[in-house]
């Protein structure tokens, strides 16, 4: 058995085994409590409670964040509710006391400070709890166990306190037992009280706890004559408050001037009439008396509500409301001083309810004549404490017939061991003072005074109250918000409440509390308003000098309200002022601060100034005033549903805007900036209350921005967090006074809000409808259409022959679906009455009269059914009367054998359909044949498994041999879609007009591609949406075709536009040199199609199977060389460019004048020369480089020139032509793999073009059209050979007189960007921003995309993207250069100072919206950087380029099969790890781990960099040096990429 060494773990321990919910109450939410680290174990092992069998619910709230809040919703569900806290939140919490007094709840409080501050339990007597304390580690234990029993046979609150530092050398104790636990609640539990009563926060609903509520409980065969007594009395006294304790305990104390005895009915007493009547001080007494008796019986530990120690006969006791320990230790030590020896100490374990004298003097001896009451007052104005009151009030009037006891009170302070006995020996010398007589006491009247002890005596350091510091930390993440603020107001904000801030006198949290905040702003209101009025008068005085001030105050005073006028005018009226020199005008410069308007902000935030966000915003709106308040919201979405609705902000706003005189704006930084921008400018002009509402969802302080991101779009996109701006001065404009932002969603939007205003409003009249309304609506339609859907299916059957066979599927990417789907034709085709329908469609009470049933279901997650089969799921799983023994059944699964990257994973294969075949057969169902399982692994994918299942169903049905089946069309493939497209149209036209989906046909997502778009949905919402019924989030993706990544500053600034207006407020700088957009909605792809090419771009031939974009080196520091190679990638692109009208008919008509807009490149037929019906096999890639840089990886494209420089003219003379580079993988499929160029020989300048076209004409005919994994131009010169495919490109290039001669050297030296300034040979200026991972936007730290746009406003050269997803400014003037360069540094963009690593890193897009990633890649490269950045500092590598890049899966899009050092996405968090590329990408890496996670790269990262700063030689890259040093085999071709790898993909196992 373990043992327990501190109070707040026993204390913790109990309350989890005795709680169904326990309210942990942390300073902050990464920093724990005393107790919270305990409960955590406990909930990490997975530990049951002992009265409901199941893990608690530990909710976390912060101590400053009203944390009780959350204690009314579980105890309304009936559950057993405690709460862990130190006693810093009792003050604050006292509105809540009052009520949860008359609930079954239960406060384990450590007093809280290092001098435990007894004051904050005694100002919370009054409240209702009742009150039990500990003092030892035993006790602790012993009373949070009664604690508990007593919550639940009372039905009321209790408050168990202790001092932590009284046991702090008490030895440690063994675990109570849970056998004894059982047995002590199993005589309460069963009964507990279900509370039905809606619970209203802010008002009193009137329940007290009543006998009725509780378990019948006997009389305690221990109980005392005294306890009858109470009993009969408190019965007598009983009236409507009776219920709290103060109310009781004078009953108690009346009850001995009392002689009459009344008959004894009490329910505490009788077993026999249960009178419903509220519960009472003496029930209370009565209920823990038992339960100590109880208690005593199983432990042998006695406890009683006073308790006294001590000698049986000692004439004096000091009675201690305070830590006891120090007293005990003298009292106890061997050398206690005798004069102390005869001394007893009494403590009130039942603090409150206060029971009166004979429970006091049955606790004491006879023998005590002098009680010392220690206790701590604080306060100097308090004169007599609470507990001298409760024993004065008990004992003065000489009790029970005993002598009369002398009380004396003592302020007790700080006293420790070392003054202990001095302090007693001080309490003792006054409490009994010597009588010594005087010689002249007769003529002093008094003779007695000299012996009477002194009141109010102070013992130990006298310590004064302290503020409580409720820890106003404001969190790292809420400074994007304060950022803003600061970034639009500046010098003029004031915030009134900012955290941490100096207030002369105040404490910080006081300081940082919105009430001090508001009553702060309104004095600077007034104190503003009267300096107005004084400039006013002065604007007409004749005091002043001169004439200037006069004229310049009026004018201020004009506008004075005005922050933007009244600011300009300070600046003209305090020169003149001070030039004036006159009394009148320095008394005004004496206020000259005031003449400035300042945007005042009061901010909530739960983390430091929660309260703002209840009850404080109604204040402000209450007085009108001018005061902007920013309230944050931290609830995370995915949280919402355990979170009471009081806790949710969103609604603030709706409150605010009912009231009427408001601004209201809701906002969230990681979804839109632009927006919060515009709410709070908005909000700041408003002239009146504002309310701006920011969402900052987190778990804890310290989550990552990409946490906080994800949490933030789920929120978002499902309306749980709206964005709208509301502003009521619009209305007389006879503007829109609501405006909906959150664009994507707005017809849902809409809904939403007008169904919560709806059913606010049912709600509100009919309360008890609240929390069934949507929900029973919703399932009662829901079945009735289940059982219309199978009727009407049957009624179809009916007409039919054949067995019946009911197909069920879950699936949801389409292929159970699918194959359901199809089997249910081949069942048709075969006479069976075949019916399908999804799992969730089919009414499951229906299956037990089924004949023949199969399930087909694939897996989803870890191993989860899918969506549309997890009731059916359920419902099956936990049945347990259904009777399957007359349904035969079978099931086919699908799934991915290799999904799973961890060999403990490997369970999740298959395990929906495993399941269900183990639960079927459990249910009696009979096999009709036995499971399938289909693997994509296979190689047919699941078609293998499939095959061999089918078959075997139809042997099982009897119908396996019918003859004259018809011919089943075979699957359409991707060639198929091409020839049946009409050169690209498809119905991409219609499908963009249907507005019931934000989605388009599945063919036409094949032909969006050539037209430079793609379907994708985003990941980061893909499950929560699917769990609200809700289709994915689609979007589509545009990318641009800029050949050469050139653009003018205008195209800049347009596509600049076509991110604010039709994207996600982002571009993505791409690997292959050109812009894209992400989260374009389908109703705004043709306007934004359309913005593309009134920029003179076009996105035609962007993606698809057709050449792509053509890449071009950057080359800053040679301008003409750069034009004259540009103009060749120009014209390659044009001169491959697809010829189909299709594109301009359906992105570029005007659809109501049916003319076409501005199209870039001169396509206007509908035949295609050169590529046919078919188009390629494949995409096509192009790029070209010029020596020394390799910054475009002219070795990884299916055709990659290397431009020849002459060397006579210095301008361009030729290329050197590669063919046959590729990138894309797929994970475990080693008939996949990258592959670099292969040479093919040199041509001249102008005839690239054409080699290009016959490279790629070769590539079309002879590319593997059937099997797209194997279809692009390595795998075609792999299979025929280099040889015979550069004779056959060079057979079509000699009717053109082209001939590919022998190479022009060239050398290579990097294939990264060169950052910061350079010149070129015409002396023009370049500069190269790093723009990590090619993402421009601006977020509250780094306004990029506003500084972009700014620059490119003035700029007059060009853009170049570079092949590294970086830009250069090219082609600025020197005259132009400090312009430029000062708008560079105001938005921070001239900032190039990073660790080499970081520079010549790069990641692709992956998550959220690529539909092919497997894990994280531009959003966590970053982070990963971050992390390796200290080991580079400590190897003196910081400065050291390491090409590093990563990708979310193996297709390569950043081409990482080149780095030094890649990652690439296995499963989410995992990636595998690639060592041994190039430095300037001629060579391909090699895998050397498979997926691995965070740590273990860090890991080996760190060894390696580590090894590698010792042993490289000089000037040696570190790709070099894996080889080098063995670390990892080189790779020499594509083919042997597999071969020799450090290890095996981790799936081969
Ligand atoms: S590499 Fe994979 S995850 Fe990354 S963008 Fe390309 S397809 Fe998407």
């Amino acid at each position: 058995m373990g043992s327990i060494s501190s109070p707040a773990e026993a204390v913790a321990r109990i309350a989890y085994l005795t709680s169904d919910v326990v309210i942990s109450v942390q300073p902050s939410l990464t920093v724990d409590s005393e107790f919270s680290h305990y409960l955590n174990q406990y909930t990490s092992k997975q530990i049951k409670n002992l009265t409901s069998r199941t893990i608690p619910d530990i909710q976390r709230h912060r101590q400053n964040a009203d944390p009780l809040l959350s204690a009314y919703k579980p105890l309304q569900e009936g559950k057993l509710v405690s709460a862990t806290t130190s006693s810093a939140v009792l003050l604050n919490s006292i509105p809540h006391l009052y009520k949860l007094a008359q609930q079954p709840i239960v406060l384990h409080v450590a007093l809280a400070t290092s001098q435990a501050d007894f004051s904050d339990i005694s100002s919370i007597r009054q409240c209702g709890f009742t009150f039990l304390q500990s003092e030892t580690l035993q006790d602790a234990q012993d009373m949070a166990i009664t604690a508990h029993a007593l919550a639940v046979r009372s039905g009321k609150g209790v408050v168990h306190f202790f001092d932590p530092s009284n046991s702090l050398s008490d030895t440690p104790i063994a675990p109570e037992s849970r056998d004894v636990l059982q047995t002590l609640f199993s005589k309460y539990i069963p009964g507990r009280p279900q509370n039905e009563e809606d619970e209203y926060l802010y008002v009193d609903s009137g329940r007290i706890a009543t006998t009725a509520d509780l378990p019948v409980s006997g009389v305690s065969p221990n109980q005392s004559s005294t306890t009858s007594v109470l009993q009969s009395q408190a019965t007598r006294d009983v009236s409507p408050t009776a219920g709290t304790t103060e109310t009781a305990s004078s009953v108690s104390s009346r009850r001995h001037s009392s002689t009459d005895s009344l008959p004894t009915s009490s329910a505490g007493t009788s077993v026999d009439a249960p009178v419903a009547r509220p519960v009472t001080a003496s029930d209370i007494f009565s209920y823990v008396t038992d339960i100590w008796s109880v208690f005593k019986e199983l432990t042998g530990r006695e406890y009683s509500a006073v308790e006294y120690s001590g000698p049986p006969a000692a004439e004096a006791a000091i009675y201690i409301f305070g830590s006891t320990g120090v007293f005990v230790d003298v009292l106890d030590s061997d050398d206690c001083p005798a004069d102390l020896s005869n001394v007893g100490i009494i403590t009130a374990r039942l603090y409150r309810p206060w029971l009166g004298a004979s429970v006091l003097l049955d606790a004491i001896p006879k023998s005590i004549k002098k009680i010392a009451v220690l206790e701590q007052l604080r306060r100097k104005t308090t004169k007599w404490g609470p507990s001298f009151m409760d024993i004065l009030s008990s004992l003065n009037a000489g009790a029970n017939g005993q002598n009369q006891i002398a009380i004396v009170q003592y302020r007790l302070g700080q006293i420790d061991a070392a003054t202990g006995a001095q302090a007693l020996r001080g309490i003792f010398q006054n409490l009994t003072p010597a009588v010594s007589p005087r010689s002249h006491q007769k003529r002093r009247g008094h003779s007695r005074a000299a012996s009477l002890p002194i009141q109010n005596l102070s013992i130990g350091h006298e310590t004064t109250p302290t503020a409580v510091d409720l820890g106003a930390e404001q969190p790292e993440a809420e400074n994007a918000y304060l950022k803003i603020l600061n970034q639009l107001f500046g010098d003029r904000l004031y915030v009134a409440n900012q955290a941490k801030a100096n207030n002369a006198g105040i404490s910080a949290s006081i300081a940082a509390s919105p009430e001090y905040g508001f009553g702060s702003l309104l004095a600077r209101i007034e104190h503003r308003e009267r300096f107005v009025q004084e400039v006013q008068q002065a604007a007409t005085s004749k005091q002043f000098i001169t004439d200037a001030p006069k004229q310049w105050l009026a004018r201020w005073a004009l506008s004075a309200e005005d922050s933007a006028k009244s600011n300009q005018n300070a600046a003209e009226v305090i020169p003149r002022l001070a030039n004036d020199g006159s009394s009148l005008a320095s008394s005004l410069l004496d206020n000259k601060a005031l003449f400035y308007k300042e945007s005042q902000w009061l901010i909530g935030s739960d983390a430091w100034a929660y309260d703002l966000g209840n009850s404080g915003v109604h204040h402000v709106l209450q007085s009108g005033a001018n005061i902007n308040m920013l309230i944050l919201d931290t609830q995370p979405y995915s949280e919402r549903a355990v979170v009471d609705a009081t806790r949710r902000k969103k609604d603030i706003g709706l409150y605010a805007m009912n009231y009427g005189n408001a601004y209201v704006a809701s906002t969230a930084v990681y979804s839109s900036y632009t927006q919060v921008l515009q709410a709070m400018i908005e909000a700041e002009q408003f002239s009146g209350p504002s309310v701006v509402l920011a969402y900052l969802p987190y778990n804890k302080e310290n989550d990552s921005p990409l946490t906080v991101l994800q949490e933030t779009k789920k929120a978002v996109d499902l309306g749980f967090w709206p964005l709208y701006r509301w502003d009521p001065s619009n209305e007389k404009k006879g503007e829109p006074t609501f405006n909906l932002d959150s664009e994507r969603i707005k017809q849902e939007l809409e809904q939403f809000l007008r169904r919560d205003n709806q059913l606010t409003q049912v709600m509100n009249r009919h309360p008890q409808f609240a929390a069934h309304l949507s929900e029973s609506y919703g399932s009662e339609v829901r079945k009735m259409q289940k059982r219309r859907a199978k009727s009407a299916y049957e009624a179809l059957l009916d007409s039919m022959q054949g067995a019946p066979l009911t197909i069920l599927f879950a699936s949801d990417n389409g292929n159970a679906e699918g194959l359901a789907k199809r089997l249910a034709k081949r069942g048709k085709a075969r006479g069976l009455k075949t019916m399908v329908m999804a799992m969730d469609e089919y009414p499951i009470e229906d299956l037990t009269s089924e004949e023949n049933v199969v399930l087909m279901t694939s897996t989803a997650g870890q191993g989860e059914f899918p969506q549309n089969g997890r009731a059916f799921w359920e419902a099956i799983k936990d049945a347990t009367d259904m009777d399957l023994s007359n349904v035969h059944i079978t099931v086919f699964a699908l799934g991915d054998s290799h999904y799973w990257p961890r060999k403990e994973d490997k369970i999740f294969y298959n395990k929906p359909g495993k399941d269900l075949d183990v639960r079927v057969q459990a249910l009696n169902a009979k096999t009709l044949t036995p499971l399938g399982q289909g693997d994509d692994q296979d190689p047919d994918g699941f078609q293998t498994g499939y095959q061999e299942w089918e078959p075997r169903l139809w042997q099982a049905l009897g119908v396996a041999n019918v003859e004259g089946l018809p011919e089943e069309p075979p699957p359409i493939t991707n060639e198929d879609i091409k020839i049946e497209s009409n050169y690209l149209r498809g119905t991409i036209a219609e499908g963009l007009k249907d507005v019931s989906t934000g989605a388009i046909s599945a063919s036409d997502q094949q032909l969006t591609k050539f037209h430079g778009t793609y379907m994708q949905d985003d990941r980061d919402l893909r499950d929560e949406r699917k769990a609200q019924g809700l289709e994915p989030a689609y979007s589509f993706m545009i990318r641009c075709r800029l050949p050469g990544g050139v653009a003018t500053p205008s195209q800049w600034l347009q596509m600049d536009a076509l991110a604010g207006a039709h994207g996600n407020q982002t571009m993505k700088l791409t690997t292959r040199q050109t812009f894209q957009f992400h989260g374009v909605i389908k109703s705004q792809l043709k306007p934004a199609m359309q913005a593309i090419n009134k920029a003179l771009m076009t996105t035609l031939a962007a993606c698809g199977d057709v050449n792509r974009n053509v890449m071009c080196s950057s080359l800053p520091t040679m301008s003409e060389y750069h034009h004259d190679v540009h103009a060749v990638s120009q014209k390659i692109s044009d001169h491959l460019l697809p010829s189909t009208s299709a594109y301009h008919e359906i992105w570029l008509k005007d659809d109501a004048t049916g003319e076409k807009t501005q199209v870039a490149g001169d396509a206007v037929q509908d035949f295609e020369p050169m590529y046919g019906p078919t188009y390629l096999p494949r995409k096509f890639k192009i790029t070209i480089a010029i020596p020394p840089h390799n910054d475009t990886d002219v070795y990884a494209h299916d055709v990659g020139l290397i431009a020849i420089k002459s060397k006579e003219t210095g301008r361009l003379a030729g290329f050197n032509i590669l063919a046959g580079g590729g990138m894309g993988v797929t994970h475990n499929n080693k008939k996949t793999y990258p592959r670099t160029g292969y040479m093919m020989g040199y041509v001249p300048a102008d005839k690239a073009h054409l080699v290009c076209e016959k490279i790629m004409l070769v590539q079309k005919d002879h590319g593997d059209r059937k099997n797209r994994k194997h279809a692009r131009l390595k795998y075609t010169m792999d299979d025929m050979s280099n040889e015979v495919f550069k004779a056959k490109v060079q057979e079509l290039l000699n009717p053109l007189d082209i001939k590919f001669e022998a190479p022009e050297p060239f050398k290579f030296q990097s294939n990264i960007d060169t950052f910061g300034w350079q010149k070129d040979e015409k002396g023009l200026n370049h500069f190269t921003f790093f723009i990590e991972n090619g993402r421009v936007e601006d977020t509250a730290d780094f306004p990029m995309r506003t500084g972009l746009r700014e620059i490119a406003k003035t700029h007059k050269g060009e853009f170049r993207l570079t092949g590294n997803q970086h830009l250069c400014l090219s082609n600025v003037a020197d005259e132009d250069k400090e312009s430029i360069a000062a708008l560079m540094k105001q938005y921070k963009l001239d900032n190039t100072k990073f660790s080499g690593m970081r520079l010549s890193s790069s990641a692709c897009v992956a998550f959220p919206t690529c539909g092919l990633a497997m894990a994280e890649s531009e959003r966590y490269l970053p982070v990963l950087i971050t992390k390796l950045e200290k080991c580079l500092e400590d190897n003196g590598l910081s400065q050291d380029s390491i090409v590093m890049r990563m990708t979310g899966c193996p297709n390569g899009c950043a081409r990482p099969w080149l780095a030094e050092v890649a990652f690439v996405g296995k499963a989410y968090g995992a990636y595998n790890m690639y060592l041994g590329g190039g430095y300037h990408g001629q060579r391909l890496n090699k895998l050397y781990k498979s997926s691995i996670m965070e740590e273990e790269i860090l890991e080996i990262m760190k060894d390696l960099l580590s090894r590698y700063a010792k042993e490289r030689k000089e000037g040696e890259h570190f790709g070099d040096w894996t080889i080098r040093s063995g670390v990892i085999n080189e790779t020499t071709e594509g083919k042997y990429f597999h071969d020799n790898v450090a290890e095996e993909e981790s799936d081969a196992e």
